[in-house]
C-alpha cells in the first residue's frame, strides 16, 4: 500500500479528530499533511505536534499570532496558513492525496469544492456543501475526476450496499428505494407541545452519537435527515420518491439499498463515525478502526418506524425544497445555520427553527443554479432574510 498523504479541513471537530483516531491506528499506511480549525488555536496546534502535521491553518486570521505561539510551545515547527485563502490553499497542496472535508456548514463549500477541482481523493462529511450546491459540485467532481467518497454514516452505507457504483454509474431501473435510517433524534418519541422550551443542552444529548453542536441540533430536528436525503439525491442520482426516511432508534442499521427484484441490502455496525471513516481512507481496502464488534446477542430489537412530518416539518421543507430544485436547497441550508446558530445562542425557541426555515424558503425566490455565484448569492439573501424571521420571532415570542 503507497503511503497516502492526509489533510483535514475542520481537524478539531467531532470527524476531524475521530479521523485522526483512525489514521494513528496506522502509521505505515497515513502521513498527515494539514490541518485547519477556526478558533481552536491551543487544540489545533496540540494535533499538528501530535501527528506530525506539516502545515495549520486558522480560519479566523487575527489567530495567527497565538497559533505560531501555541505551536512552537508544543514544539511543532508546521508552516502557518489563515483565513479563506489559507484553507483554499490547504485544499490544493500538492503533496496531499486525499482530502478530508469536516468542516460544518457552508463555510466548507469552497475549500470543499479546491479539493474536488484538483482531482483530490475527497472524503466528505460536510453535507451542507452538497445540500447548497449539488449540481455544481458533482460536475466538478465528474469534470476533475475526483474520488468522492462519504463519510456520512448512512451514505457511507449505502455506498457499501451499492457494489455496481465502484465500477460507475448505477443503472436507474436496478434501485427501487434507498433506506435511509435515522435514530428520530434525543425528541422522537416527545409530543410538540412539550418541545416549546427545550434547552440546547437537551437538544445536543443524542442517544447514540456524540457529534458537533450544529448536527446535534440538526438531528433533534431532524433536518439533519432532510439534508442527507437531499445529499443521497445528489451521490446516488436517486430521485426524491425514491429515499424513504426509516426512524430505526438502535442506530445499528446505518441504511439500506432495495433493489429491482426485491433484495435489500443493510450495512450494520456500533454507532461509531471511526467505521466509515476507516472505510473511505483505506477504500478500497479494510483496516482496524478501533471499532468493537457488534454485539448481536446483547441487542434487544431492531425497530422501524415511520418519520412523523408533523413533528418535524424540517424533514418536509427538505423534500420540498429539494422538488422545487434550482437554488431552493441552498436557501433551505442557509435559513436551518441560522436559524440553529440563534437557538444555540438562546435567541431563538426550539419549535421556531422550521418557522425561520418556511418563511425563507417561501419569501427568498427560487433561481437556476448555473454558476457557484448564483449559489453564493442565493446563500446570502437566505442568511440576510432568515436573520430578520430570527428578530420578528423574538418579538413574537417576547
Ligand atoms: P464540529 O463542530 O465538531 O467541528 C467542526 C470543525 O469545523 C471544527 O474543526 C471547526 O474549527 C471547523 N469550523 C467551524 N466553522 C468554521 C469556519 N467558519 N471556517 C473554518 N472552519 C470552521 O462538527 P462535526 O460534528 O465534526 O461535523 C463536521 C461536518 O461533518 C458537518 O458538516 C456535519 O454535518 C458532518 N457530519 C458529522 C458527523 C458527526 O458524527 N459528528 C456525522 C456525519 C456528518
Ligand atoms: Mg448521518
Amino acid at each position: 500500500m503507497p503511503m497516502q498523504r492526509v489533510s483535514i479541513l475542520g481537524a478539531t471537530g467531532s470527524i476531524g479528530r475521530s479521523t485522526l483516531d483512525v489514521i494513528a491506528r496506522h502509521p505505515d499506511r497515513f502521513r498527515v499533511v494539514a490541518l485547519t480549525a477556526e478558533r481552536q488555536v491551543d487544540q489545533l496546534a496540540q494535533l499538528c505536534a501530535k501527528h506530525g502535521a506539516v502545515n495549520a491553518c486558522i480560519a479566523d486570521a487575527s489567530l495567527v499570532n497565538a497559533l505560531e505561539q501555541r505551536l512552537a510551545e508544543h514544539g511543532s515547527t508546521a508552516k502557518v496558513l489563515s483565513g479563506k485563502d489559507g484553507l483554499l490553499q490547504i485544499a490544493g497542496l500538492a503533496e496531499t492525496d486525499c482530502v478530508v472535508a469536516a468542516i460544518v456548514g457552508a463555510a466548507g463549500l469552497e475549500p470543499t469544492l479546491a479539493a474536488a477541482r484538483l482531482g483530490k481523493k475527497l472524503l466528505l462529511a460536510n453535507k451542507e456543501s452538497l445540500v447548497m450546491a449539488g449540481p455544481i459540485f458533482m460536475e466538478t467532481v465528474r469534470k476533475h475526476g475526483a474520488m468522492l467518497l462519504p463519510i456520512d454514516s448512512e451514505h457511507n452505507a449505502i455506498f457499501q450496499c451499492m457494489p455496481e457504483l465502484h465500477a460507475g454509474e448505477v443503472p436507474p431501473d436496478r434501485i427501487r428505494r434507498i433506506l435511509l435510517t435515522g435514530s428520530g433524534g434525543p425528541f422522537r418519541s416527545r409530543a410538540r407541545a412539550d418541545l416549546r422550551s427545550v434547552s440546547p443542552e437537551e437538544a445536543c444529548a443524542h442517544p447514540n452519537w456524540v457529534m458537533g453542536r450544529k448536527i446535534s441540533v440538526d438531528s433533534a430536528t431532524m433536518m439533519n435527515k432532510g439534508l442527507e436525503v437531499i445529499e443521497a439525491h445528489w451521490l446516488f442520482g436517486v430521485r426524491p420518491e425514491q429515499i424513504q426516511v426509516v426512524v430505526h432508534p438502535q442506530s445499528v442499521i446505518h441504511s439500506m439499498v432495495e433493489y429491482a427484484d426485491g433484495s435489500v441490502l443493510a450495512q450494520l455496525g456500533n454507532p461509531d463515525m471511526r467505521t466509515p471513516i476507516a472505510q473511505a481512507l483505506a477504500y478500497p481496502d479494510r483496516i482496524d478502526a478501533g471499532v468493537p464488534s457488534l454485539d448481536l446477542f446483547g441487542m434487544s430489537a431492531l425497530t422501524f418506524e415511520e418519520p412523523n412530518f408533523e413533528r418535524f416539518p424540517g424533514l418536509r421543507l427538505a423534500y420540498e425544497a429539494l422538488r422545487t430544485g434550482g437554488t431552493a436547497p441552498t436557501v433551505l441550508n442557509a435559513a436551518n445555520e441560522i436559524a440553529v446558530a440563534a437557538f444555540l445562542d438562546g435567541r431563538l425557541p426550539f419549535l421556531y427553527i422550521s418557522t425561520v426555515i418556511d418563511e425563507t424558503l417561501q419569501s427568498v425566490p427560487r433561481t437556476a443554479v448555473g454558476s457557484i455565484e448564483d449559489v453564493l448569492e442565493a446563500d446570502r439573501r437566505a442568511r440576510s432574510y432568515a436573520a430578520q424571521v430570527v428578530g420578528r420571532s423574538q418579538s413574537r415570542v417576547a
